[in-house]
């Protein structure tokens, strides 16, 4: 943190020069190049499984199968189901030529973009820096890594191992806060990916506006959970702890508030107590599974939003070791703190609304969420929230889950975010699809198209146009 502005600034673009200068040779182009790239992170997964763990229990307090879960195992299923079809997916497609041009062949190409930039945010530290590596790779990039600063032990990790396994030409992590990462987007990039607040997701775009840079932003939001009378409280209330509360509620697809419909409101309450119990016992803090809030700024931030509702269950912290107890609040006003601004921790509001009229009113009246949640056992209410919501995903019956569908491309709309990836989307993302047109040219059959246009020409080509 202390290297003087002008040294930085100057390490970045020699970074960057570097990883320029290794694309242009071509190396990273070879399919071959591409999967080593991928076995060797794979491999650096398994072996170093321990290294991860830890740094993961440092970082967050990760237990570990969650850290094994939705971090290293993660990274490794989105290995493998790339490994399985980069192949397929790298082949070039025919695409059918019109009459009027013909003879000709038409085909798209995808190619690398070039030298990528991924920024990564500090709640899925590994997942969040790997996953989008493993697109960029895939497609043949070079890539710098600039890990959050705020996950330090899972940074240090990472700037530990990727270089000693992956090609060094290609691959940089640049460790830091905002003084590194501005020296960074002052360089030009091929695409920038983002994943983080709107905030800093505002600052990427302007500096990548610049270079006329593509961005994908992976932001955040209020995700919301709607539930309906009809529908199995305890397990949608199971369902919602569940994926409320891993990583202690820091997921950005985490469900934020519970918006209950009708009498859903007093069921749901009483299921969410049962739930939270049941996963972490009666005393939290004591349990090995549940996580720990990033800093004592977050902690400050979200300790202060709950008094702003009738207690269910929880309340509780502890400054010094950045606990918070899973919390849900009810009777929560629509205008208070606490649903103003997306949560990011173990605190659950339940909003109450007389009807999915009014539900989907007040999901449609607020910023596009990343995801949105319903637990119904009505096929008319999906089907409403299909065709009358907007968000990045929507999902029936389970939170989080939609990102281990590797097909489902994973992003935000809106201020949600900005593009997807996951799986072919990464490689979407990570490519410049190219269109190739092979025209012969003996036999000159453009002839027609040429001035000067008779009268004759120009019937013949109305109507080959
Ligand atoms: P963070 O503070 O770790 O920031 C993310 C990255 O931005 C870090 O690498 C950081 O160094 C960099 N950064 C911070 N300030 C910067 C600045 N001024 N200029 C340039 N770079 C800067 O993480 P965060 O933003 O607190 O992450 C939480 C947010 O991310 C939440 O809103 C969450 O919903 C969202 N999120 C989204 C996804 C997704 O996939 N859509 C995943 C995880 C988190």
């Amino acid at each position: 943190m202390s290297t003087p502005t002008g040294t930085r600034s100057v390490g970045a673009a020699a970074t960057v020069s570097r990883l320029r200068t290794a694309h242009t040779t071509g190396r990273t182009r070879p399919t071959a190049w591409r999967k080593a790239q991928l076995r060797a992170l794979r491999r650096l997964l398994v072996e170093q499984e321990d290294v991860f763990v830890s740094a993961l229990r440092a970082d967050l307090g990760k237990s570990a199968v969650e850290a094994y879960v939705t971090e290293i195992g993660f990274t490794i299923k989105e290995i493998d189901h790339t490994l399985r079809r980069l192949d397929r997916w790298l082949r070039p497609r025919r695409v059918p030529v019109p009459l009027s041009l013909q003879p000709a062949r038409a085909r798209t190409v995808r190619e690398p973009l070039g030298t990528v930039l991924v920024i990564s945010p500090w709640n899925y530290p590994l997942q969040l820096a790997l996953a989008p590596l493993v697109g960029a790779l895939a497609a043949g990039n070079c890539v710098v890594v600039k890990p959050s600063e705020l996950a330090p032990a899972t940074s240090a990790a990472l700037a530990h191992w990727l270089p000693r396994v992956l090609d060094p030409a290609a691959v940089a992590v640049v460790e830091g806060g905002v003084p590194e990462t501005t020296d960074l987007l002052e360089q030009r990039f091929d695409h920038i990916f983002y994943t983080g607040n709107g905030t800093v997701g505002r600052v990427v775009m302007t500096a990548a506006a610049r270079h006329l840079t593509p961005v994908t932003l992976e932001l955040g939001g209020k995700s919301p959970a709607v539930v309906e009378p009809g529908a199995d409280l305890a397990t949608a209330a199971r369902r919602i702890a569940w994926g409320k509360f891993m990583n202690a509620g820091q997921t950005c697809v985490a469900p934020d508030y519970v918006l209950a419909v009708g009498d859903a409101a007093s069921g749901i309450e009483s299921h969410l107590t049962a739930a939270i119990r049941e996963m972490y016992g009666d005393d939290p803090a004591a349990s090995a599974d549940y996580g720990r809030v990033v800093d004592e700024r977050h902690f400050d931030r979200l300790t202060a939003l709950l008094a702003d509702g009738r207690t269910v269950t929880g309340g509780g912290h502890d400054r010094a070791n950045r606990y918070i107890a899973p919390t849900v609040l009810a009777d929560v006003d629509p205008g208070s703190g606490v649903m103003r601004e997306e949560i990011f921790g173990p605190i659950l509001p339940i909003v109450r609304v007389p009807d999915l009229d009014a539900a989907i009113a007040f999901i449609t009246a607020r910023d596009k969420p990343l995801a949105l949640y319903a637990f119904t056992a009505s096929g008319r209410s999906k089907r409403r929230l299909v065709a009358e919501t907007s968000s990045g995903a929507l999902a029936f019956g389970v939170p989080n889950a939609h990102l281990t569908v590797p097909g489902l491309p994973f992003g935000g709309v809106g201020e949600s975010g900005l593009g997807g990836y996951h799986g072919r989307h990464s490689l979407d993302t990570f490519s410049h699809t190219k269109s190739v047109l092979d025209k012969p040219l003996p036999a000159d059959t453009l002839r027609v198209a040429y001035p000067p246009f008779t009268a004759g020409k120009a019937r013949l080509l109305r109507r080959l146009t």
